[in-house]
């Protein structure tokens, strides 16, 4: 390294701008051959670091949220899954319902898509810097249950309260005895109106009763504070993951 370069080095750690002394040369040289002004070099360079920073702050928000896969709202076949208005997905996909602290309830039969939008949500709002977890009913209940025995349960429950957009996928799934409502209850509650709850459901609202073992106090409970501020989207129609064995006439879904 030259004199230059090591002093480019220490104020670009001093101010935080990592990717400066790499991103220099290369810039240089092409301000070299396009004739760029001073000014215009300046600009790029700082937008080359921007762009580095957000991607990065993007690539540890997905990698702390724990999505099950990478998927995305571009990946997502509107023209098959006729049932969901794109507009209000698009919509949802700006996060303005994250900033104003609503969730977005997914509903719908197994292979429709739910898991997939909920985690294209999650990547649109990491993509916005915001924090993001995902979950599954079952796994949030059992983590704050060990957390309960353990001694660290508001720490815990810190982990699920915290992220400026939580995703509880399959609830309903398997039913919630008292005590595992009790648990999912609490989280609703610590985010009522102050943080998003993206939630996906193979159950209908009238069946949420028997997610709760037959609780409809609780059942109801959890429903009002999810609901009062929320887009529920209902998914009807076929499983893709079905879709190409069907053609290839593997299976036959019976109909109902
Ligand atoms: P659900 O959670 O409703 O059971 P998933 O979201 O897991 O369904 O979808 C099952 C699989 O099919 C996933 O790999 C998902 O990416 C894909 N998939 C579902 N619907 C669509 C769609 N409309 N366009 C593209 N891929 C889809
Ligand atoms: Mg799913």
């Amino acid at each position: 390294m030259n004199l230059s370069e090591e002093r480019l080095a220490h104020f670009a750690e001093k101010l935080r701008l990592p990717d400066v002394p790499a991103l220099v040369p290369p810039l240089a040289q092409e301000a070299a051959e396009r004739e760029w002004s001073f000014a215009d070099f300046a600009e790029a360079l700082l937008q080359a670091q921007s762009d580095a920073s957000d991607a990065r702050a993007c690539d540890t928000l997905q990698r702390l949220a724990g999505f099950p896969a990478r998927k995305s709202i571009e990946e997502f076949d509107f023209s098959f899954q006729q049932s969901i208005n794109k507009k209000q997905v698009t919509e949802l996909a700006s996060c303005a319902f994250v900033e104003r602290a609503e969730n977005v309830i997914l509903l719908g039969p197994p292979g429709v898509g739910k898991t997939h939008l909920a985690i294209a949500l999650g990547v649109e709002a990491s993509r916005r810097r915001l924090s993001v977890k995902f979950t599954t009913a079952a796994r949030l209940v059992a983590s704050l249950a060990e957390a309960r025995t353990a001694g660290t349960f508001s720490r815990r429950l810190m982990g699920f309260v915290r992220p400026s957009l939580l995703i509880v996928d399959e609830v309903g799934f398997l039913p919630l005895d008292a005590g595992e409502a009790s648990l999912l209850f609490e989280v609703v509650c610590r985010r009522y109106e102050r943080s998003s709850i993206v939630l996906t459901s193979n159950k209908s609202y009238g069946e949420w009763g028997e997610v709760f073992s037959g609780d409809t106090v609780i059942a109801t409970a959890i429903l009002d504070r999810l609901l009062h501020h929320s887009t529920t989207i209902s998914i009807k129609g076929e499983s893709y993951r079905l879709k190409d064995k069907k053609k290839a006439g593997i299976v036959t879904v019976p109909a109902r």
